[in-house]
């Protein structure tokens, strides 16, 4: 995999995680609305969130298809990376202060320059190794 599908794949789990979030702001009746630069083709036909569902639009944000076409990549390329990821995560999450630290050190990942292969079985076993020595 590239950099940019591992950095989706990261934005992913993160606001799957609310490790992070869709950019956005609320209005003045508290409903939130995506900032424009969250705008996909995948959002037009997106129900608008109404005073009684504040974050319906939130969730669409956080989807998988929409992290994918926000990042131009094509979510069958990187859904078997996915799909790992998420074992790994869901094999030791006991609770949400963990998730946030794999996603903590997953964003510390895709921000390293040093990893010219994005090898997803070498990224695999260093998110294993970081779990074995910190969180377990
Ligand atoms: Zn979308």
């Amino acid at each position: 995999m590239n950099k940019n599908e591992f950095t989706t794949l990261t934005m992913y789990f993160s606001r799957q995680t609310r490790y992070s979030h869709p950019e956005g702001d609320f209005d003045n009746d508290g409903i939130w609305f995506a900032s424009e630069i969250e705008q996909c083709e995948c959002c037009e036909n997106l129900r608008v969130a109404t005073a009684k569902y504040p974050y319906s639009s939130q969730i669409h944000y956080r989807s998988f298809k929409h992290v994918c076409n926000l990042n131009d990549i094509d979510p069958g390329s990187i859904k078997k990376e996915a799909r790992r990821l998420n074992i790994i995560i869901k094999n030791v999450t006991i609770n949400d202060n963990i998730k946030f630290e794999i996603c903590r050190y997953l964003n510390e990942l895709s921000d390293d320059y040093s990893i010219i292969d994005y090898n997803f079985d070498q990224i695999e076993s260093k998110i294993d190794s970081f779990i074995f020595e910190n969180l377990l």
